[in-house]
């Protein structure tokens, strides 16, 4: 079982945040409902993962590589019916040989400096679509890899508060009350230690 945020905080795992830096006050049972998981995030049994796509939805590389291998080339073959996904979208498929039961593809933004603004409101459409497809299918549990910041550049610090932000305003939405748990997947140390920082500003210890 993968730990809450409440019980990482119970085992000090997760530093309180600073007050004057808290984004939001409260996240009362937010605290139940969120997880941080560091690994691969094929080896989780939830009810959706989410993958980092391409526009092709026909496999790539980083968390895309490793869920087509792992869920084998049935994956493909359903990908090919789909004719791709726009940036910012969500298609959803079976899970195949994965734990998962679903697969949530989704195409995040390639980061441009230029276009930042840009870029952050494509990348919260892809957490919020995502949540939305979910939500539609009655899917209570699903996982989530740190979308764009690998071979899309986005910045990860930049991308974790889109993230979080973007859950956060879903989970307390009337269609997002019917999701159970997010789990925010990170796969480096490095990624690990930004997320428990900006964690605690988005949910913070009531
Ligand atoms: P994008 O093209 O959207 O940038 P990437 O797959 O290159 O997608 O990277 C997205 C994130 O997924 C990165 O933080 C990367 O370290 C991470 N990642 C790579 N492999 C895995 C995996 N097996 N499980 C979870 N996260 C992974």
């Amino acid at each position: 079982e993968v730990p809450t945020l409440r019980q990482l905080y119970r085992l000090g795992k997760l530093a309180p945040a600073d007050p004057a830096a808290l984004r939001y006050k409260h996240a009362g049972n937010l605290l139940d409902r969120v997880s941080l998981y560091q690994g691969t995030i094929t080896a989780l049994e939830v009810d959706a993962i989410v993958n980092a796509a391409n526009r092709s939805l026909l496999g790539g590389g980083g968390v895309d590589g490793a869920i087509h291998a792992a869920a084998g080339r049935k994956l493909l073959a359903e990908c090919r019916t789909l004719h791709g996904c726009a940036t910012g979208d969500a298609k959803i498929t079976k899970g195949y040989d994965l734990p998962a039961k679903h697969i949530i593809h989704t195409v995040g933004p390639v980061y441009s400096s230029e276009d930042s603004e840009y870029c952050a409101d494509l990348l919260a459409s892809c957490y919020r679509r995502s949540m939305e497809i979910a939500a539609a299918k009655s899917l209570k549990h699903i996982a989530f890899p740190s979308i764009s910041t690998g071979v899309y550049g986005y910045p990860v610090e930049d991308a974790t508060h889109v993230a979080l932000d973007e859950v956060r305003n879903f989970l307390t939405s009337e269609t997002g009350s019917q999701i159970e748990r997010v789990i925010f997947v990170v796969w480096s140390d490095h990624d690990k230690e930004i997320y428990e920082d900006i964690l605690p500003l988005y949910y913070p210890l009531d």
